[in-house]
Parts: C-alpha cells; structure tokens; sequence
C-alpha cells in the first residue's frame, strides 16, 4: 500500500477505515511519479478522467463543487513519498480560489478575513512551489519569491503597526493579495493563475517535481532513500484552521519524541493553517498544561482553550497508538470547533526516545520483546553514548538565553550563519553549530554537518526539528532572544553580540545557551533504565559474541562495562612509543647482530609483562587475543635530528650511521613491507619475548586465582609456513614458563587472516591455528589493491559518481571481500570443526557488516569499546532478521 499510494496516502486511508475524521481525497499513486519522470514530464492520457470521477466523490461527500461560483470547494495537494520525508517536499493549500470562487466563499462563510487569509496563502505557495522551483525559475532580485512575499507582508505589518497575522482584517488580506500578485507577474514574469484547475494541475505537476527537488534529493542522499521510489500525490478537501478564533491546527505526538516520555506532546496554533506550525515561522502554543515548561508557562494551551476537542484528540491518540502499536506524529485542524486528523506517521524520535518507548510497549503488551528490539536501531544506541555539557562546568557558566529543548545531549562548536558554510566549515574539521532564525528545510545538509542547531524561532514539532531529532542531533529551537543577522553574520542576545567562528555550547536536554566552550562529558549509558532492560533482551537473542578492540586497562575496563565478551585485539605497538621503553626499542631495531639485539628485547619484558598483566587482570573470566608486533620498524624510529642526535650519543655511534639505517629501513610501500610475522621471522627474539610477557602475565595471575584466557595472534600470515614458524616460537615458550613457574595455564595460538592469500589456504592454516580473526581492514587493502592511507584522493569521487556505492573501509564489501571471508571460514572449519573465528576490524562495529559476519557462522566480532552496545544491538537484530 505505502509503495503505491505513500505513507501519508495510505494512513489517510487507513485512519479513514478505523473510523477517524478525515477530510475526504483521493491519491495519485507513486507509479505516475515514475510515468511523469519517464515520460517527458508529461501525464498519463486517461488520469485528467479519473481525477475528475475521483474528484465528483469528494465534492458528493462534501457538498460542494470545485471550481463553482456559489459553493465552492478548496482543495489541498500534498506529496507522500513511501518513507516519510518531512517538509522536504511540497504542499500547496487552498487551491480553487479565484475571482469566480472568492464572492461565493465570502457569502456563505460570511467571513472576508478568512477567505483573502486563504488567498494569500494560496498565492504565496503557489508562487513558490509552482511557478518559481518546479519551472526552475530564479526571482530577477536573486531572493526567493516566498522570501520576497514575506517581506511584503512583514512591512504592510510594520505600517499597519500590527505585529501579529490575526491582527489583520480581510481587506488587509485583499491588499496584500493584489501586491502579492504584481510581485509574481514582476518578479517571475507569470501571472497567478485565476482558474481552479489550472491551479490544481500547475500544483500536481509541481509535487511530483518535488521530488526531485534539491532539499528532497539532499535528503533522501543522507537517508539513503532510492530515487526510483517516486512520490505519491494526494489530493484533498481542505479544512480550515483559520476560520475564526474557534478554529486552529496543530502538531502533536503521541509520546515525547525527546525523551521517549508517555505523555501528550505538541503544539498548535490559534486562527492558522497548517504550514505555519510546521513550517518553523512562528513559534507556537503547547498543547496541554502538563508539557508546560518554563519558557511558555504563559501561553494558553489547547487543553484550556477548547477542552471538549482536546479530549476528542486524546482519545484518538489511544485509538492510533492501539491500531498501530507505536508513537505517531499527527497533524490535526480544527474548524469552528470541529476536529479533523490530517495526517499520522510513525514519528520520528532520537536514541534515547526510541529506547524508552520501545520498552515500555512491551510493558504495555502493545509490542513483543523481539519488535522492541527492532524499533530502536543500533545508531540510536549510539546516541547513547552521546556526550552531554559537563554538569560541573555548566553549574559555574551563565546561560546567555534559553530556547525549547527539541534535541538532547550537549554540543559545543563555533557558530555559522548559513547552510553551506555549515558544509564548509564541517569539511574543513571544524566543530561546528548552525544558528538560524527559522529551522527550515532548505538547510538540511548544513544541520546534517553541523554538530547542533540553534534557532531564534519555530517550535519542537517544526519540520527541521524533527529531522534534527531523527539524526540524534542535540538541537534548541524557538529562542526569542536571538537577533540574528544572518548577512553581517553576527547575533545579537542579551546585550551582547557574537559573531561568525565566536564558541557556543548547547544543552539540548534543558535548552540553556552558552556563549563559550563548556567542556562535553561521556555519559553513561547504564543510567538509562530501559536501555539496561533492552539490552538483556538483546543478549538473549543474539548468538554472535561481541569483543572489544582494546590495549589499555581503562579502556577494557569500558568495554566491558558496555558488556564485551572479551578482547578481540590488543595491538601491542603503541606499547612501544612510551618514552621509557622507545630508545630500547630503537636500539633492538638497529642491533648489528642477534645478541645485541636480544640484550635490547629483553629491556622490554618487564614493560610488556606489566602491560598484558593489566588487560589480562581486567579482562580476566574471559579471552584476551593479543597481537604479536604488527607495524613496519621504520614508524618507530626517530624523526627529528635531535631525537637522532641523543640516539647516537646512547648507541655510541655517529648521527650520520644513524641517518643510513633509518634510510635503510625506507620501504616503498611499507604496508606491504618488512611487517607483521615477516618481522618476528626476522627477529624471532621479538616474538620470543612477547610471548613471554604474556605467559609469565598468566602465571601470575593464575597464582593469584584468577581464571585467565590468554589468546596470541600472529598478524599478516600469507603462507602456512609463516604461521608454523612463529607458532613454534610461542609454543615453546609457554612450556618454558610452565616450567620455569611450575604451573599450567590454558592458551591459543591463530593468526589474523588479512591477506587474501591466508583465505585461500585457510585449510592448511587451520591445521595449525587454533583461531582465526579476520583482519578486514588490511584484507579490504589487499583484496582491492588499494591503500587505506591513500584513498582520499580517489574515493570521494568514486563515491560521488557511484563508481562505489559506499566506502568499503567501512561497512565491510560483501560481494568481493566477504567471499574471502566466507572461503576461510569454510576452508578452516572443513579441517578444523570448531575453530574459532571472528573479526577484528573496523567493520565489527558496523550494522551491516556484522550482520554479514553472522550470516557466515562467524563466533564473534570485535570492535572498538564504545560500538559494543550497537554491535550487541545489530547481533541481536541479525538474528531476528534472518530466522
Ligand atoms: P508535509 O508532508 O510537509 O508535512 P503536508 O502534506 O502534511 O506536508 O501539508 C502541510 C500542512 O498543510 C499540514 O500540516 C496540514 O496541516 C496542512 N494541510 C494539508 N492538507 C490540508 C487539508 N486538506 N486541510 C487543511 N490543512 C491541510
Ligand atoms: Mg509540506
Ligand atoms: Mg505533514
């Protein structure tokens, strides 16, 4: 249904059927999009027939004809894709109004004003949406025709000395229509058509345009939505919001989209129709007392003003959370007191919302556990970990102003005024907050890089607020006490001014401002009670372990605390670069002969032992895979001529014998150079006293009582021999140990399978190895042939021309590279039937990738400590997913 007639086609249709107050319409389904574009932009022979016998139910149902000069029925045109796509195409309301139609309106609603409200409105977005974007049409005076009817409109205002739309009167509106009308004519040079079905076709044919519009197109790039899909076009009868002062319309959800709270949550506005709301241009009115806060404490509630209709609209929010069995967004309209639904979705909502509704549900019994974990998606466990404005700092700052809080968390960036220099900004590595006077639409690739938003205007329900909310953005809105300048950039609140580049922080929990730097803290995800529960579920579920990539105590410390199963790898490297051990290490490399060398190695294992000693004891209960030395020498040698001028006075040689071995050790392409196991077979003392640090670690932590599970892993194994060989080595010292400390602890020895020679010949790797661990980011260097380190002189453009549809360094390439997964799990497990696979790189904490990973019967994956909740998450869904 929602592939042809879109999403708001069909919930019209379906509200309709369970018994919900709609205005009555009919839809052009997506497939006439698809003809449209096909087709030269033309329309399909036989669809002006069936719009018309559609159209003579409507006017049946409503008593009125479209088009007619005594009882005259409007129309509204809006667009549907499939998804939802918030504001990010278009609608045009109140079509059919003309010199015919206008006196026959005024006569039987006996109301001027509303009628030349209607008008205008009508001109306005037509002008836009028609006669200016779908013909692609640029206004002479460079500024958008909305933006220049506004500008109308805002000084008449300032003549008139009214600062409010209700102030004015219906010969007001007429005469702002008329000006309205010659701005067009001037401007765009096409007259406002005065016919009901040529404005009815000029704004079908806009929506279906739409969708190829540039805000639509910025979107569904971001969401990744397909532009095959199409919108469908939706016709309607219009009901009036602005017909007097018992009229109104509205924007609400179901649930707190913020917080995830069960409560009542929106906003409505008095005598307006519905764009004014979502549109972000006034700030609206909250609609019950209960969601008060201290900014609009004052404001009068829909709930006080018309409580018999607020009561209606709560009772249709049971009725829609029952029949859909989630939190949904509704548009409502109220005309001389009567309600009318105009839309319901599943509203959009950040990490934390999803979370708590997701598991209340379940409470409910309106959901299952299973649907629950698939309501929340593993980025909105990520908005989790989100940092929030450092409590402490934020005590002892005063807040510069204080808007309504539409997106938690906390953010702290320099301030931009626009859009596209938010792109720019963000491009160039700034942290970036996006300050607006309205959230609009049009500025979505700039909120989408911006790490906050900030607007002087609009309310929480305002299109871009709820996309912003989407993208577990942190995001205040509707703060009046910004002057914003956006040509001079500069802002002017509470006095003081701040300009372009100038620091801010936001609390989007609270919606306080800062005019400097506070400092953002972690936050602790455990603290969310139904994260905790959704998590068990997740847990129950999932089949795949997860690990952590981790090397230091703390940060196993996190991982598990975030619930890793154990260490999926611990590099060893950066172990070396403490300024203690460096100038042992320098002196190991440029060792003239074995015994030097192994004197040099040695003045390591006290370090290494200290090291592994720490992970192993946090980690204890569960595996630890550490990584035997992986990295080409040369990174460890010095890069200034002081460094190498106090190496030489250590090693008593000369700077210039220091110079010609750093030169020797230039390789052309040292990824593919003298690393990973090639060094240990070069240096078997290497290997030897790395594996001695770990076992002595063992034993003696098994001394202590503790349950160890130490895992060694030799990276870069090409050929079986490679492996025998540093296998030998590691086996030979854990016997030594054993001796030595006359104990028996339990290990393994495997390899990381990272070049895609090591999966062809998995089986007889297997032989040997107990444990593979799929190295997948050298394995995508190695399968593409390309270096990681020098993609970005190429992989943007591929990505921009659809060479590549995405980055294969981070969600992991299922067709090419995950064939060499798939072959080495296969070929290990055909000699070896319980070996123990899993994956180590970047992609473990990637959705899609780990998806993959348990599709081909991986035990685990591994990823960095603060993907672990999503991984547990994403294995959980694999599950769901696949059976
Ligand atoms: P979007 O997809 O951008 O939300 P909509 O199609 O929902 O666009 O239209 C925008 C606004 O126009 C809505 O908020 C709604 O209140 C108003 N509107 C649309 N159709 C009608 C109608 N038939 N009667 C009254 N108002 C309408
Ligand atoms: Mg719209
Ligand atoms: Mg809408």
């Amino acid at each position: 249904m929602k592939n042809l007639l879109g999403g708001k086609g069909a919930n019209l249709a379906e509200m309709t059927n369970i018994g919900i107050t709609v205005p009555p319409g009919f839809t052009l389904t997506t497939d006439i999009c698809n003809y449209y574009y096909k087709n030269n932009l033309t329309l399909p022979d036989d669809l002006d027939s069936q719009v018309s016998n559609a159209l003579k139910q409507t006017e049946t149902i409503m008593k009125k004809q479209f088009g007619d000069e005594t009882n005259p029925l409007l129309l509204s045109v809006r667009s549907g894709a499939r998804q939802s796509m918030p504001g990010m195409m278009e609608t045009v309301l109140n079509i059919g109004l003309t010199s015919k139609t206008i006196p026959g309106l005024i006569t039987n609603t006996g109301n001027k004003r509303f009628v030349y409200d209607a008008y205008r409105r009508l001109i306005m977005m037509y002008a836009d949406v028609v006669i200016e974007k779908a013909a692609g049409r640029k206004p002479k005076d460079g500024e958008g025709i909305r933006h220049q009817l506004e500008g109308i409109l805002n000084s008449y205002k300032d003549k008139k000395g009214c600062s409010q739309d209700v102030d004015l009167s219906g010969d007001d509106w007429k005469t702002i229509s008329d000006k309205f009308k010659i701005q067009i004519k001037d401007q765009l040079g096409e007259e406002f058509p005065d016919n009901s079905y040529n404005q009815l076709w000029g704004s079908i044919k806009a929506v279906f345009k739409s969708w190829n519009g540039k805000r639509a197109v910025n979107y569904r790039r971001i969401e990744n939505i397909p532009g095959e899909w199409g919108t469908a076009v939706n016709v309607q009868a219009m009901v009036f919001g602005n017909a007097g002062k018992d009229s109104a319309t509205g924007v609400a959800f179901t649930r707190n989209p913020a917080t995830g709270e069960n409560e009542f949550y929106g906003e409505w506005l008095q005598n307006a129709q519905g764009e004014d709301v979502v549109a972000g241009i006034r700030t609206p009115n909250p609609l019950n007392e209960s969601t008060k806060i201290e900014n609009n404490k004052k404001a009068l509630s829909l709930e006080s003003f018309l409580p018999e209709v607020y009561k209606q609209l709560d009772r249709i929010r049971t009725k829609l959370e029952t029949h859909y069995t989630d939190m949904q967004d509704i548009e409502f309209t109220i005309e001389e007191g009567r309600l009318w639904m105009l839309q319901t979705r599943a509203g959009k909502r950040n990490g934390p919302a999803a979370i708590k509704i997701a598991v209340d549900m379940v409470s409910e019994g309106l959901i299952e556990k299973e649907e629950a974990l698939l309501r929340v998606s593993p980025g909105q466990i990520d908005e989790l970990l989100h940092p929030m404005v450092s409590p402490e700092e934020e005590t002892t700052a005063t807040p510069l102003a204080k808007g309504l809080p539409a997106g938690p968390g906390g953010a702290s960036g320099q301030i931009v005024f626009t859009a596209n220099d938010a792109e720019v900004w963000a491009k160039n590595g700034k942290t970036i907050i996006l300050v607006r006077d309205e959230t609009s639409p049009e500025d979505i690739h700039g909120m989408h890089a911006a790490a906050g938003i900030l607007t002087a205007k609009g309310g929480i329900t305002s299109h871009a607020a709820l996309v912003a909310r989407g993208w577990g953005k942190c995001c205040i809105v509707g703060c009046g006490a910004l002057q914003i300048n956006s040509k001079d950039k500069t802002l002017v609140v509470s006095g003081k001014e701040l300009k372009e580049g100038d620091w801010i922080t936001l609390n989007g929990t609270t919606g306080k401002i800062y005019n400097k730097k506070l400092k953002l803290i972690d936050t602790d995800p455990n603290s969310h009670k139904e994260y905790a529960e959704l998590m068990i579920w997740a847990d129950e579920v999932r089949t795949l372990k997860v690990r952590a990539n981790a090397e230091r105590p703390e940060d196993a410390a996190l991982a598990r605390r975030f619930g890793a199963q154990g260490i999926g790898l611990c590099r060893t490297e950066h172990m070396f670069f403490d300024p203690e051990r460096i100038s042992a290490v320098r002196k190991m490399i440029l060792a003239k002969n074995e015994e030097e060398r192994r004197s040099a190695v040695m003045k390591l294992l006290p370090y290494q032992r200290k090291d592994f000693k720490g992970i192993l004891d946090t980690m204890r209960d569960l595996p630890v895979t550490i990584r035997l030395l992986d990295p080409p020498l040369h990174e460890f040698m010095p890069q200034t001529n002081k460094q190498v001028n106090k190496l030489a006075a250590e090693l008593n040689i000369s700077p210039n014998e220091v110079h010609t071995r750093i030169n020797n050790l230039h390789e052309f392409n040292p990824m593919l150079g003298h690393r990973g196991c090639r060094l240990g077979i070069a240096y078997p003392e290497i290997t030897e006293m790395q594996s001695r640090a770990i076992f002595e670690a063992t034993a003696e932590l098994i001394k202590e009582g503790k349950n160890i599970f130490p895992e060694v892993m030799v990276p870069l194994v090409g050929t079986y021999t490679e492996f025998e060989n540093q296998e030998a080595i590691v086996r030979q010292t854990a016997d030594n140990v054993m001796e030595e400390k006359s104990i028996k602890f339990e290990y393994l020895v495997g390899t990381m399978i990272e070049l895609p020679r090591a999966a062809l010949t998995a089986d007889e790797i297997a032989q040997k190895a107990e444990f593979f661990s799929f190295g997948t980011n050298d394995l995508t260097q190695t399968t593409y042939g390309f270096s990681r380190d020098d993609i970005g002189g190429f992989l943007p453009g591929y990505l921009e021309q659809k060479v590549l549809t995405h980055d294969p360094f981070q969600s992991l390439d299922q067709t090419g590279v995950g064939q060499l997964v798939k072959m080495g799990v296969d070929k290990g497990r055909s000699v070896r039937k319980n070996l123990k696979i899993g994956i180590c790189g970047e992609h473990g904490g990637d959705p899609e990738s780990i998806d993959f990973c348990y599709r081909v019967g991986l035990d685990y994956v591994s990823c960095s400590p603060f993907r672990v909740p999503v991984a547990r998450l994403a294995a959980a869904h694999s599950v769901l997913k696949n059976t």
